[in-house]
């Protein structure tokens, strides 16, 4: 693309009309007057691979990738970085100007980072990590806990081979337990995740007990919508900070946003309230 094209970027998904991430990168747009523009295209795997090859000649700096292509993505990219293939699942994308495809995971940069900002003082380094679920974006924060330093990630989930399966990937520091057991784990953890869909609007609600989690904890869902989930509820009772899942949500759109339109964007209270706004 010639330097004067006003950039484009976007979202590749199928569906994709949910998803938020539109209203988050245009809302950075407009605040720092960026001629850019950023696209929802519903995408079929079928036309993945001819998607990936031209949308940089359309004048595309970046996408970000959704539900299926995250895993598909690894293949078509030149560049996979670490922590994308330790996860298996690519979430941002920049076309580079030689041409190259350079895949990235943010999933976990935007997790650690909630936290940090959420519950000032936090640290994975604190004391063991319990990780309720085992699915895609599971991956990614047990990769980015043990990255960021927790001694141990202690992971439950209803079908354990799952946890098993991330166990093998991660190494020892991962122990598995089973989803009958998922309150006893917490015992004395310093942080505590649900990354399962439970408790999201209209799902079930997470029911596992929080008799064990100690009042110093700090308790984080990845569901978002409801912004407090009964999860967090509970852990509020109990006097544990929490922090709820869509400042991961927008953390993790900010790499992707800063390479491709060249400015970093700040998280503000008006942007969680456009996020939140049916
Ligand atoms: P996923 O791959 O479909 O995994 C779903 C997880 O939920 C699995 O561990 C699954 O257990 C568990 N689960 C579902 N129904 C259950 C039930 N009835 N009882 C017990 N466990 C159940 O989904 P994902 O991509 O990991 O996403 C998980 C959640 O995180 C979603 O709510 C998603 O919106 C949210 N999320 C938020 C952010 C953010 O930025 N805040 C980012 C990514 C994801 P099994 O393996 O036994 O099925």
């Amino acid at each position: 693309m010639s330097d004067n094209k006003i950039p484009l970027a976007g979202v590749i998904g199928s569906p994709i009309a949910h998803s938020r991430s539109p209203r988050l990168h245009g809302y950075w747009l407009k605040k720092y007057g960026i001629a850019g523009h950023y696209i929802p295209m519903d995408i079929a795997p079928s036309d993945l691979a001819e998607a990936v090859q031209t949308l940089p000649r359309l004048g595309f700096v970046g996408i970000n990738v959704t539900i299926p292509h995250k895993e598909a993505m690894l293949g078509l990219a030149d560049i996979v970085t670490d922590r994308a293939a330790l996860i298996g699942a690519a979430n941002t994308i920049i076309f580079r100007k030689d041409g190259k495809v350079h895949a990235d995971n943010t999933d976990g940069y935007g997790f650690i980072q909630n936290l940090v900002e959420g519950a000032p003082g936090w640290s994975a380094s604190k004391g063991p990590a319990a990780v309720l679920g085992a699915g895609g974006a599971a991956r990614a924060i047990v990769s980015s806990l043990l990255e960021a330093g927790a001694p141990e990630v202690r992971l439950s989930n209803r079908t354990r081979a799952r946890a098993d399966a991330l166990r093998k990937d991660f190494g020892a520091k991962v122990n598995v337990f089973d989803w009958v057991k998922a309150g006893e784990m917490m015992e004395g953890c310093a942080t505590v995740v649900n990354t399962t869909s439970l408790g999201m609007t209209g799902k079930p609600e997470l029911k596992v007990s929080l008799d064990y989690v100690s009042s110093d904890a700090v308790v984080t869902d990845l569901v978002y919508t409801p912004l407090q989930t009964d999860f967090l509820s509970r852990a509020a009772e109990k006097g544990c900070t929490t922090v709820d899942g869509l400042g991961m949500l927008i953390h993790q759109a900010t790499p992707g946003f800063e390479r491709w339109f060249g400015q970093k964007p700040e998280i503000d209270d008006d942007l969680r309230e456009i996020l939140l706004a049916e």
